[in-house]
């Protein structure tokens, strides 16, 4: 038997009728968890629907022993996924956000349309569910939410302006969360996965997709969501049986007297200081952050 349980736990995984989500989802309900299984159904860019993905999962996790429910709503009816797990199981313990899709264009080329939907699904989606379940976690003083990053948004990536742009917005959501949830226990993670599923068919070189099998990514979207762990407010790259955490670096920065002022010459001049990271720091919230700018300013009282 695992050491890591989640017998009396509830778990809701959006996206999860396909890739990287259906791992997840099979992966909590092998640990004892019941699970949610929602999506939506549509195509990689966002169209149409289709019950038939989350009810083939629900079907997968029912034949070996496990308890699973599917749910067919769009993330962006979060209300109404957070409802089915209360009318099924009363409670809610975790929230696993990874339903996603894809409008790749370049900047030039999107459309409104391209950027509202993807906005949507993941940001407004991810917003609905985790808004919804956060008074019943609250409630149980217990909680653990992922939010599904991306390293084209840690990193940016050609004709995903809109993607990326939304995937980064989730580590900004992640982080306020995580101070807002720490008082009742409820610890919220962002993950930035790599996996050969139907939104990276073609990407990878020949070889690669087969080994980036999505299972790989679930280990540790499972453990940050146990009750062993007490993890917060980061980001981790993973995928392809590997994985490491991501921080925020500052350099040391350059500062002037804020009483006489300086000149865009004196940014110039002092440039190559500003943008050099040795000595660098990390700071870990708004406080740290603040430190070398409160320093300055005493500096010359
Ligand atoms: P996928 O297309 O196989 O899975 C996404 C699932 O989300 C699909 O089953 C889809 O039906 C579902 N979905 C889409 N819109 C929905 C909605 N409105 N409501 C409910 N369900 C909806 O792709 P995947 O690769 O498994 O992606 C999973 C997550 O990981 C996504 O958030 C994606 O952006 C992210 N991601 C994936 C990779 C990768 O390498 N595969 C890289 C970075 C980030």
């Amino acid at each position: 038997m695992s050491d890591i349980r989640f017998d009396d736990k509830v778990v809701i995984v959006t996206g999860a009728g396909g890739g990287i989500g259906r791992a997840h989802a099979l992966l909590f309900a092998k640990h004892g968890a019941k699970v949610i299984v929602n999506d939506l159904g549509g195509s990689a860019t966002g169209e149409g629907a289709n019950s038939e993905a989350a009810l083939k999962v629900v079907e997968e996790i029912k034949a070996m022993g496990g308890t699973a429910v599917a749910n067919p709503d769009s993330v962006v009816d979060g209300d109404k996924i957070v409802q089915c797990a209360m009318d099924n199981f009363g409670r809610i313990d975790v929230v696993v956000n990874n339903a996603g899709i894809l409008r790749d264009k370049s900047f030039v080329k999107m459309t409104d349309a391209d950027w509202d939907l993807v906005y949507k699904v993941h940001v407004e989606g991810a917003y609905k569910v985790t808004h919804a379940a956060w008074p019943h976690m609250k409630d149980n003083n217990f909680g653990r939410v992922i939010f599904t990053s991306s390293t084209s948004g840690i990193y940016g990536n050609f004709g995903q302006a809109n993607y990326g742009m939304a995937k980064l917005g989730l580590y900004g959501l992640t982080r306020t969360l995580a101070i807002e949830g720490q008082k009742n226990n409820i610890l919220v993670n962002a993950i930035a996965p790599t996996g050969g599923t139907r939104m990276t068919e073609g990407l990878f070189p020949a070889g690669a997709f087969d080994k980036l099998k999505p299972e790989l990514v679930s280990p540790l979207v499972v453990y940050l969501c146990s009750e062993q762990c007490q993890e917060t407010s980061s980001l981790f790259e993973v995928g392809g049986g590997w994985m490491g955490k991501v921080r925020w670096e500052r350099s040391l920065g350059i500062g002037f007297n804020p009483d006489e002022g300086f000149s865009v010459e004196d940014v110039a001049a002092n440039f190559e200081q500003l943008c050099s990271f040795e000595g660098a720091v990390h700071p870990k919230n708004n406080i740290e952050a603040l430190k070398e700018l409160m320093a300055n300013i005493q500096k010359f009282a």
